[in-house]
């Protein structure tokens, strides 16, 4: 593995106690791939705040793998924030990723006291020092709300000088749009590593209404295809596997400091990603 290159796998915490185990055999097979860490992502205005505390804990603490919980501030109060913060501090929590959160709707406006990622990422600075490795998120096709893609990569320079030590990108089917959003970075003066966020590719219908949501363009040779598979999943998962793995080395021979995998609590689709790219176990 390249010194300074990283490969992380993302879960989210189940509701079910059958999920939860499933999700812990899914982290088992992943572990073997020796990932730099995991993470674990958190339903904003806290409502998977228990179960995201205890999935962390035990992706690091049983399954033995360094494990960053996701926080986000919106719909959060700082006592709240700060309470998790200590427990995860407490827990010997390295890593966390910092981000503003959707509420999921029905929860009404946001009523944290924090509104942005950056005032979050100096919260967490503010109440741990160094304690942290603060991850925040980045958006190589510009985040779905932001005013313009100039004001958007301001916004992400903020972070970086709140205090952020790295990156993961909103997932994107075009490395073009990664190296361009990069090359405006760097000429910002900001230097830390930003690691592609990987989305692997099992089911168009509900790739394209989260892609929708999130602002993640699907390029229309990638739609035009995956729709005339219909329903044969077994050709929408090669086709896909096929188009991001070729997507990764591309971005990977052009400079990216690793890889983040979107795994969506499943193995293969990410572990079939890993072999076709040749990297070590
Ligand atoms: P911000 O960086 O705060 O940006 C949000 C918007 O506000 C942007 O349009 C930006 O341009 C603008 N903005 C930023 N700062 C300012 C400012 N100071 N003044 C004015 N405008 C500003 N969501 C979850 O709910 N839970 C998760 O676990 C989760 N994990 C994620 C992991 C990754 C790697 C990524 C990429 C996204 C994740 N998300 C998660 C989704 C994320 O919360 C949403 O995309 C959210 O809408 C924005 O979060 P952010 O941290 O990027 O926000």
């Amino acid at each position: 593995m390249t010194a300074q290159r990283r490969y992380s796998f993302e879960f989210f915490p189940t509701k079910t106690d059958a999920g939860h185990d499933k999700l812990m055999g899914v982290a088992r097979e992943l572990a073997s791939y020796n990932p730099d860490f995991f993470s674990c992502t958190y339903g904003a205005g806290g409502s998977t705040r228990d179960r995201t505390l205890n999935t962390v804990l035990q992706l690091d603490g049983e399954v033995g793998v360094p494990t960053a919980p996701h926080l986000s501030c919106v719909g959060d109060s700082t006592t709240d924030l700060r309470s998790l913060l200590q427990q995860y501090q407490a827990a010997g929590i390295r890593r966390i990723v910092a981000l503003r959160g959707d509420l999921p709707s029905g929860m009404g406006m946001a009523s944290g006291e924090l509104r942005y990622a950056n005032e979050l990422v100096e919260f967490i600075r503010d109440e741990s020092g160094e304690q942290f490795h603060i991850e925040v998120a980045a958006y190589p096709e510009m985040h779905p709300q932001a005013r313009n893609f100039e004001n958007d990569l301001q916004n992400f320079a903020r972070k970086a000088k709140a205090g952020a030590d790295s990156a993961i990108t909103q997932y994107f089917f075009n490395a073009d749009s990664y190296f361009y959003f990069m090359e405006r970075v760097h000429k910002l003066g900001i230097d830390i590593p930003v690691v592609p966020g990987i989305m692997p590719i099992t089911n168009y219908s509900k790739l394209a209404r989260f892609s929708d949501a999130c602002g993640a363009e699907i390029p229309r040779w990638i739609r035009k295809q995956l729709e005339a598979y219909g329903d044969d999943m077994q050709s929408i998962q090669a086709f896909g596997e096929q188009v991001i793995s070729q997507m990764c080395e591309r971005l990977l021979e052009g400079g990216a400091p690793g890889l983040h995998f979107y795994t969506l609590n499943q193995a293969e689709p990410s572990l079939a990603i890993w072999h076709n790219l040749k990297l070590p176990r």
